[in-house]
């Protein structure tokens, strides 16, 4: 540690004001050492151009303006009310307030216990918050934001316009009389003597070439800026240093599966891929095709294939997988095929059967032997299949994790593909890859995952994209109904009926218990089929079935027995009945947008014109209609409240499932959608990868050139991102190797 760090490392105690009694509740609230606080960044910035008076406030109400404001006032006095007819907390707090246009007042329906000793008059705050008009007219602000500022402060900020930083300060720290305004002294106190100290983190060529800021000026200004462009020029320092470390992460992830023992370098030995092509039914795409040239070259390289192939629902990544698996054996090796759930791995293997089948009466030469490993197998099965596998000449094997399961001994296992990636974790992945000597990695994900994602969660891997849907496909129709409609829904499905079509019909899981949940759809079943569908056969799929029972049904399905589905259980990812052309779901609402995605994915397969009809609640219908041309524009503050109405749109909109994924990482953050914190990587403090593509793809490129050129990062010149790794991401450095 450096002399300048060992100055950072001193306990806050020391900071002036500080003490050791509030030193010791601040460590205890996190903020140990005067580099916590320092970086201890305030979360809003007030500034006056953001800043309204009350006459200002109460237009901006009348106009209809939903956003929240901000607005400095005086405490004039404070009230507890009772409030009849409320059990609980039934005391609610108003605090009036003045500023120099007019009146204004927070209020609390919770805590007002707690609230109350916080204020005394003529204290001044700023309140942020939702402006509304109370029942007497007045303009209120409810549960708002508060920060105290001193007379001084506020004087001149209205003079010369200085921005303030506001601190979310630990409750703790609050309750113990360190508020707003004797932290902000704390944190300029820290400044004054220990900004000095703080080294520059990334190499200066780095600096340089990316214009960034120093760090010492970065945290100056992210605490004291001079204006709101300083701010973002110093964020943008903290943004790029974050992604930059990250990507480095990546690219030593990358780098280390290189390291590893030497993969396998096929080669083939015969035409059977040739073979193979030729009695498929129909062409392979181009976007196909070049894919699978990538993964073949791949495959011939000694280095283990890493690959992650995108594809949107139906561009048929099966048959690309399958293809792969057939340079495989053609080689002379195994490949094992890895499904999420035993419903697909069975369905997997049937499909795969069935594609094989076919070719191998033409071509007996070839041997092709497929193996399945699933639970609910019965023993003797899954002895005959782990035989197989070991001994006797499986070479194709399909399965779901119960295939990284110490029992299973694999004979030569040379390609490893992982179907509908994002339910693995990178463990498990890891741990399957153990079971062969570095097999190559096929890893294919079943929705469409947005590029900065991919960069991020996925960059150690390669990527290969299929950006082309079959020819026959004609484009799906997908609109959305009020549920007024239904009957004519019904009807609808009737006519297409005749035609030789056939429908889902689907409803969300919104029962908590088992037994509600299996009489919910026991109902909807029985009301279907005795009133709307009561001419037709219909089949029912719900959660509460075993896989088996599940499988019974969808097959059924699939041979044509049922001309509806009705299923209350999400239909399996990935299931493929190419005649089912009709996708009706229920309370659309209710599901998130990959779920809709993945749904109307379920159609569109065949040949003939496919549709998906969203129902929802005939308000919600009404409202997505009046958004439906500005979903994209929609201001940060409107986002909450149109959620599910902007999910509708976007499904009506948007057929293209690279787009859908973007609204929906955007609407829900990457950590939602692909469990970001079981990848190993560290969390985001400042970047958001919904908004920051253009400095990610910065980062990545330069971190990528640091790892090619010098691996361990072992150069002089890299000595400091050595040592800052090991600082400061030590947890996240399992899969990487430094010098
Ligand atoms: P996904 O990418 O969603 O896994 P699948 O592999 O299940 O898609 O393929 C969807 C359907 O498209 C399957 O019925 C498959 O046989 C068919 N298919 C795949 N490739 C082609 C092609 N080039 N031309 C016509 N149909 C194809
Ligand atoms: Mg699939």
């Amino acid at each position: 540690m450096t002399a300048s760090e060992q100055k950072l490392q001193s306990p806050v105690q020391f900071i002036k004001t500080v003490g050791p009694k509030r030193g010791a509740l601040m460590e205890k609230s996190g903020l140990r050492t005067v580099r916590d606080l320092l970086f201890c960044f305030p979360t809003r910035y007030l500034d006056r151009s953001t800043l309204l008076t009350s006459t200002q406030a109460v237009q901006y109400v009348l106009s209809g303006y939903e956003g929240e404001i901000t607005i400095i006032g005086k405490v004039i006095g404070i009230e507890k009310k009772q409030v009849r007819g409320r059990a609980r907390g039934n005391e609610i707090l108003i605090v009036n307030m003045r500023d120099e246009k007019g009146f204004f007042e927070m209020i609390w329906f919770q805590g007002a216990k707690y609230f109350e000793d916080r204020f005394e008059a003529g204290q001044i705050y700023a309140v942020s918050a939702k402006p509304t008009f109370s029942k007497y007219g007045n303009l209120q602000f409810a549960h708002p934001d508060f920060d105290r500022i001193t007379e001084d402060e506020s004087k001149h900020f209205f003079s010369t316009g200085k921005i303030i930083p506001f601190y979310r300060i630990p409750k703790d720290l609050r309750n113990s009389n360190i508020g707003d305004l004797s932290f902000r002294k704390i944190v300029t106190f820290a400044l004054d003597e220990y900004l000095q100290y703080i080294e520059e983190s990334l190499p200066e060529e780095i600096v340089k070439k990316h214009n960034l800021l120093s760090l010492s000026e970065t945290v100056r200004i992210m605490h004291y800026p001079n204006s709101k462009d300083e701010i973002e020029l110093a964020k943008r320092r903290l943004k790029f240093e974050e992604l930059f470390f990250l990507e480095i992460l990546v690219a030593m992830r990358k780098n280390n599966y290189k390291l590893k023992i030497k993969g396998h370098s096929m080669q083939v030995q015969s035409s059977l891929v040739k073979d193979f092509l030729s009695v498929l039914p129909f062409e392979l795409t181009n976007a196909q095709k070049n894919v699978l040239h990538e993964i073949r070259t791949d495959m011939i390289h000694g280095e283990p294939m890493n690959r992650l192939l995108q594809g949107d629902v139906g561009s048929g990544k099966t048959i690309v997988a399958l293809i792969a698996m057939l340079i495989a054996i053609d080689s002379g090796y195994q490949a094992a095929f890895m499904a999420p759930t035993e419903i697909l791995a069975d369905q997997h293997a049937r499909s795969i059967n069935k594609m094989l089948e076919p070719f191998l009466e033409k071509f007996p030469q070839y041997k092709i032997k497929t193996a399945l490993v699933i639970g609910g197998q019965g023993k003797s099965k899954r002895n005959t299949e782990l035989d197989s596998i070991a001994r006797s000449g499986a070479n194709i094997i399909i399965g779901t994790h119960a295939l990284f399961e110490g029992q299973v001994v694999f004979n030569k296992l040379g390609l490893v593909v992982i179907d509908e990636q994002h339910r693995f974790g990178v463990i498990q992945r890891a741990r399957l890859i153990q079971k062969g000597e570095a097999p190559d990695c096929l890893v294919m994900s079943a929705t469409p995952i947005p590029r900065t994602l991919s960069m991020t969660l996925y960059g150690d891997l390669d990527v290969s994209i299929i950006n082309e849907m079959p020819k026959n496909r004609i484009p799906i129709r997908t609109d959305l109904r009020g549920e007024q409609r239904l009957p004519l829904i019904y009807k609808f499905i009737h006519d297409k009926v005749k035609e030789g079509y056939q429908a889902f019909v689907v409803y969300p899981l919104v029962e908590e218990s088992e037994k509600l949940e299996l009489k919910a759809a026991q109902q909807h079943y029985d009301e279907l089929s005795t009133t709307f569908l009561k001419d037709m056969r219909v089949g029912l799929l719900h959660g509460r079935m075993k896989w088996q029972q599940k499988e019974e049904v969808m097959n059924r399905f699939a041979a044509k027995e049922f001309d509806v589905l009705i299923a209350t259980t999400v239909i399996e990812v990935g299931i493929d009945i190419p005649n089912a052309n009709i996708m009706v779901i229920n309370d659309a609402h209710h599901f998130g947008l990959s779920q809709l995605h993945q749904l109307r994915g379920r159609v569109g397969r065949g040949t003939q014109q496919s549709y998906c009809i969203l129902v929802a609640p005939d308000e919600t219908a009404a409202a997505s209609a009046k958004i439906k041309d500005n979903i994209e524009y929609l201001a940060p503050a409107l986002l909450e409240k149109y959620k599910a109405s902007i999910r509708l749109q976007t499904m009506v909109k948007y057929l293209d499932g690279f787009k859908v994924a973007e609204v929906d990482l955007k609407l829900r953050g990457p950590g939602d959608i692909f469990g970001t914190k079981q990848s190993g990587y560290p969390e985001f403090k400042y970047a958001d990868i919904t908004e920051d593509g253009v400095l990610l793809v910065e980062a990545k490129n330069e971190a990528f050139d640091i790892i090619r050129k010098d691996e361990k990062l072992s150069l002089p010149e890299h000595k400091l991102l050595a040592k800052n790794l090991l600082e400061h991401y030590s947890e996240n450095l399992k899969y990487a190797k430094i010098a």
